[in-house]
């Protein structure tokens, strides 16, 4: 008797096999969706966009160190950072160049500039544009990292309150998400937000901006809040 209930179980044991060898091929994308916080995060492109680049420096501090390179430091290691997460990133520029060239005789450079980086995002079918900037201020007491969104985009919105959230636990004055009107985040088909990481007018916070540990420390920052933002939508979109 044992032994016949020992061969039905083996029996059964070889039916349950094959029967998850034939269904693994149907359960593999199921797998792969459902990976990471159970969302769609794995499907979603976010593109990373450090502002200026080439001919453009954008802003500077006192000793001459420009914008372009903090905010390109930063957005590789956002980078870097979310696709360890799995994450898909791409990045309007991952080198030091401007994105529309200087044409003689043609204005509007700065625009173009723009202009390319939306249409990154646009092509990319990007569910989030984030870009990042230094500020300068004439107030040279001035301090602190804001996320500005556009009052309009609910999804961009809470896209910048996590992100702030994530920025107030790192800096030493919490500040507000705000609107804000940027050419690069009033533009439809488009949710983008803009992370000013500092200003380069503060004399301490222009030093720090300059070191690789505080930059991976914003990063870190930013790619948190960009997550928690994708496992929100995500799960607002499935339910
Ligand atoms: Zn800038």
């Amino acid at each position: 008797m044992r032994i016949i209930i020992l061969n039905k179980e083996k029996t059964f044991l070889a039916l349950y096999l094959v029967g998850i060898l034939l269904l693994l091929p149907l359960l593999i994308p199921y797998l792969f969706q459902t990976n990471l916080t159970g969302g769609k995060i794995q499907r979603a492109t976010i593109l990373i966009d450090p502002g200026h680049g080439g001919i453009d420096g954008g802003t500077q501090d006192a000793q001459g160190h420009l914008e372009k390179n903090i905010n390109l430091a930063i957005g590789v290691k956002i980078r870097d950072q979310l696709r360890q997460s799995g994450v898909n990133v791409g990045m309007t520029r991952a080198v030091d160049t401007e994105l529309a060239p200087f044409q003689h005789g043609r204005g509007g450079r700065h625009r173009r500039d723009l202009n390319a980086r939306v249409e990154q995002a646009k092509k990319a079918k990007a569910l989030f544009l984030v870009s990042i900037h230094c500020d300068w201020s004439t107030d040279a007491g001035r301090r602190g990292m804001v996320a500005f969104y556009n009052y309009r985009d609910q999804v961009g919105k809470n896209l910048a309150l996590t992100i702030q959230e994530e920025l107030n636990k790192i800096q030493t004055s919490p500040q507000k998400a705000a609107p804000g009107k940027y050419f690069i985040i009033e533009q439809p088909g488009v949710t983008g937000v803009i992370v000013e990481v500092g200003f380069l007018s503060h004399p301490r916070e222009a030093v720090l901006l300059q070191q690789a540990d505080y930059q991976e420390k914003i990063a870190l920052a930013i790619s948190q809040g960009i997550l928690r933002a994708l496992a929100s939508h995500s799960s607002n979109r499935s339910g």
